[in-house]
């Protein structure tokens, strides 16, 4: 396949005003300027008025979210979680892979073609909820990084969440090795690969988080948690263990090439300064960080001290449907709001958006840029619109301005969004799942005594 006479922003290399992308398989054969060579038999699309960028990557959500949003409106983070891990509680297998169809779709409408999801809740007897999820990848055609999560410190042991939703460690650790051997797929291609991710340092137990990256370094797999979102955690870690929380993560052995943290937000100068030499990677989530008042992370610092960082959507339930393409804008946004108009400029929000996103997932020689070798997982933006087109410049116009509209989005190659439209799944299909999802998820709390009415505020 070739796409012509297109504006290429490969993130890595020289911007091409016109050229082409040649593709060979699964995979980019070449990326030049000029037009494109005649190659009788080999389909073409026509990129004229488009603007071909990496397919996005993102680094951390929580796809089950997309049933319980909207709740919990005016609340803190730790406000948040407890009004809505009763709801959870309540999910299903049929939940998950309702909502995570819809989330996926989403997701890929928004010019994403790798996403992870940190799924963290299994409360017992509801099926096999990381199952479902893979299944609704597969079916909307992403390639997909599910971190196994987990929590085991519930209330009786000082955390945060009601005991019923937390596991044993002992159960954790199975469930979470059979997971890795039964899905992760390390090869170059790979449209599929696990994490291993206890949920944060007020629901899980230092044993867990020791014991995780023991497991996740037998297996060769990944490590992700959340880390540094709020005060409120800071506040929870001195108390409980008498650290801040890097400090913390530090001590249990936590920092890594291998790690990559969600949030990441407050940080210290020297905290900072360990995550760049320890090569540890950060979702950066600012709609999340927003919408529950907890800040903003230090991302041009962490970058200027060449600590990296991706993007991430997180839960829609504290997100909303945020698209992931805007979360560059609003990245760019937060930090300027802060530092300056020269904090953040649109083409490192977009790195941010690719291969900041592709290293998080140990990824960066497979994807997150337009090279040759690489997977072809690439997003074509329609910037010739009546508004887009008024902007000269189309990386500006994809990162400062509304997000435009797709053409394309192309995993490996195969065609996942065309003309705005997802060709994976039947027109709205995902969409419904999305609807009836939520709709069991509010019958199977209310079952159990808790209305999503009362978790509005
Ligand atoms: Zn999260």
């Amino acid at each position: 396949m070739i796409i012509e006479n297109v504006h290429v922003a490969p993130v890595a290399g020289p911007e091409l005003e016109s050229g082409y992308i040649r593709i060979d398989g699964d995979r980019i054969a070449e990326v030049a300027a000029g037009p494109a060579p005649e190659a009788p038999g080999v389909p073409r699309i026509d990129g004229t008025g488009c603007l071909a960028t990496p397919g996005l990557v993102n680094t951390h959500h929580h796809l089950y979210q997309w049933a319980s949003q909207g709740l919990a409106q005016d609340a803190t983070l730790f406000e948040w979680l407890v009004a809505l891990y009763d709801v959870w509680a309540a999910m299903d297998a049929e939940v998950v892979e309702g909502a995570a169809t819809a989330g996926l779709s989403w997701l890929a409408l928004s010019g994403c073609t790798t996403t992870s999801d940190h799924h963290y809740v299994f409360p017992k007897g509801r099926g096999d909820l990381l199952a479902a999820e893979i299944e609704a990848a597969r079916a909307v055609g992403l390639r997909f990084h599910p971190a196994r999560g987990s929590m085991d410190r519930g209330r009786s042991k000082g955390g945060l969440p009601p005991d019923e939703v937390v596991e044993e460690l002992d159960d954790i650790l199975s469930a979470t090795a059979e997971a890795v051997d039964a899905y992760h797929d390390p090869s170059f291609s790979s449209m599929l690969r696990v994490a291993v991710a206890p949920c944060s340092p007020f629901s899980a137990s230092a044993d867990l988080m020791t014991e995780s990256a023991v497991l996740a370094r037998q297996k060769g797999v990944r490590l992700h948690t959340h880390l540094a979102e709020t005060l409120d955690e800071e506040e929870h870690c001195r108390e409980q263990f008498g650290l801040r929380p890097v400090d913390y993560m530090t001590k249990l052995g936590w920092l890594g090439p291998d790690v990559w943290f969600a949030h990441a937000v407050h940080l210290s100068d020297d905290d900072i300064g360990r995550l760049a030499a320890t090569g540890t990677g950060s979702a950066h989530c600012p709609s999340s960080n927003g919408r529950l008042g907890a800040g903003i992370a230090r991302v041009s610092e962490m970058l200027r001290r060449g600590a990296n960082v991706g993007l991430g959507v997180d839960g829609n339930a504290s997100s909303e449907l945020t698209p992931l393409a805007g979360e560059m804008r609003q990245a760019l946004l937060f930090q300027r709001a802060r530092y300056g108009p020269r904090a953040l400029t649109a083409r490192q929000a977009l790195e941010l958006a690719t291969l900041g996103g592709a290293r998080n997932l140990g990824r960066q020689d497979e994807l997150g840029s337009l090279e040759p070798g690489k997977l072809a997982d690439i997003a074509l933006w329609r910037v010739d619109g009546p508004h887009a087109a008024a902007v000269p410049d189309p990386v500006c116009a994809l990162v400062f301005g509304p997000v435009p509209p797709l053409a394309r989005v192309l995993v490996g190659g195969r065609t996942v969004v065309a003309d705005g439209e997802l060709r994976t799944l039947a027109h709205d299909e995902a969409g419904r799942a999305g609807v009836r999802a939520r709709r069991r998820l509010a019958r199977l709390a209310e079952e159990r005594g808790f209305t999503a009415a009362e978790q509005i505020h």
